[in-house]
């Protein structure tokens, strides 16, 4: 895999035939006292002090098989520091006409809410197909200002095919459904994470270090520690939606702790 371009929005890759890209859609800020399972001395405390910031990252794919997707899409309006897709994806040179099947990891807002821009518009006027997990769609349903985008729901279950070279994962614990994309260039594998980790800064030392919106924490954990131990030996590029930018990198074992090391260093 080599990095192609690379900017603090825009992060694009190219592995085999395919490419991908990491799309920034903002931040969130959050206060320390969401964090659970904190030992005394886990928490740096310029952390305790201030919070912790999240990067919120989407991903697009092209190549064979894969041209026109989307791996969940932000907040849009629902909080002012997020609902920056659009302009990444301009950055990009990626249309939003262009993307036609969109893959959510779960339905928290900072994952579907960017389906419409802050004027209503649809963001995604194309969307043919949205991937789900079985266990989310109701959790999606349940939102009224999704409405409109209920018929284009395509449940799947652990492991089925969206193509030939990626497939759905389910990550449970963090949410109904949660679930993660395996992606196989052939030269290289992908993992989309979605939410395994959400405070990078503290969980790659500290795996077993929750916070208060994993549904279930210790089903959270089990599963982060489970992706997180894989993708040290198996040297895939993990991609996570609230890893610091650039959001796509290797992760290697410091005995019970783990490193990240972003993509193009
Ligand atoms: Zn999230």
């Amino acid at each position: 895999m080599i990095v192609t371009s690379r900017s603090n929005s825009v992060l694009r890759c190219k592995s085999g035939q395919s490419h991908v890209w990491s799309l920034s859609d903002g931040y969130l800020d959050m206060s320390a006292e969401l964090l659970r399972g904190v030992r005394n001395d886990t928490v740096p405390k310029a952390v305790e002090a201030g919070g912790f910031r999240l990067s919120v990252n989407c991903f697009a794919l092209a190549g064979p098989g894969v041209d026109g997707i989307l791996i969940d899409c932000g907040g849009g309006c629902w909080a002012p520091t997020v609902g920056r897709l659009e302009r990444s994806m301009t950055e990009a040179g990626i249309s939003p006409a262009s993307i036609t099947i969109l893959a959510l990891t779960h339905t928290h807002q900072d994952h579907v809410r960017g389906l419409l821009a802050c004027d209503g518009r649809v963001l995604l006027p194309n969307l043919d197909v949205i991937i789900i997990a079985e266990a989310a769609v109701e959790n999606f349903v349940s939102e009224p200002e999704l409405a409109q985008f209920r018929r284009l729901l395509k449940p799947l279950r652990d492991g089925d095919q969206l193509a030939e070279q990626l497939r759905i994962v389910a990550l449970p614990g963090h949410a109904a459904g949660h679930s993660g994309y395996a992606f196989d260039t052939y030269e290289d594998g992908f993992l989309f994470v979605g939410d395994i980790v959400h405070v990078p800064a503290l969980q790659f030392d500290n795996p077993t270090l929750s916070w208060r919106y994993d549904d279930d924490q210790s089903i959270a954990r089990t599963a982060r520690l489970k992706v997180l131990n894989e993708a040290a030996e198996s040297g895939i590029w993990i991609a996570g939606a609230h890893l610091d930018r650039p959001g796509i990198g290797r992760v290697t074992r410091n005995n019970e702790a783990f490193r990240f090391e972003p993509a193009g260093g």
